[in-house]
């Protein structure tokens, strides 16, 4: 299975699982408190595990966009330890069936929004950042 066939099967069977949450007001309300929860999975790696660490600071900006790209932080240092990245994970993993019955909903194919944004991106390059 290539992964466009992946993408169509996982919309398949996130519409049968979506039966019991079929409401836009349910789909909606739960893919907010999964994007509060994928956040909120990132912010206890920080805070309660410490395997990464923010630190901020204002971004320094050169002459010409290329340049300047290179030089942008993450503000974000070391990596997510294996548990974190399970948890992070499993969070990104809710938050995409979410928005997955989302789109279900909207009769958006999955698949449709990613060869959408990926022409996006091949086509606006440095300016598809809104
Ligand atoms: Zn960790």
């Amino acid at each position: 299975m290539d992964e466009k066939q992946q993408i169509r099967e996982f919309q398949r069977k996130v519409e049968q699982t979506l039966f019991r949450h079929r409401s836009f007001l349910d789909v909606t309300s739960m893919l907010q408190e999964s994007n509060a929860r994928l956040t909120r999975s990132v912010m206890r790696a920080v805070t309660e595990c410490g395997c990464i660490e923010i630190r901020a600071s204002r971004q320094e900006y050169s002459k010409g966009l290329q340049n300047s790209i290179h030089k942008y932080r993450s503000h974000l240092y070391h990596n997510l330890c294996e548990s974190c990245t399970d948890l992070v994970s499993t969070e990104m993993g809710k938050h995409l069936f979410y928005f997955t019955s989302l789109c279900s909903l909207l009769e958006i194919p999955l698949s449709q929004i990613f060869k959408q944004e990926l022409k996006n991106l091949s086509t606006l390059g440095f300016f598809y950042l809104r």
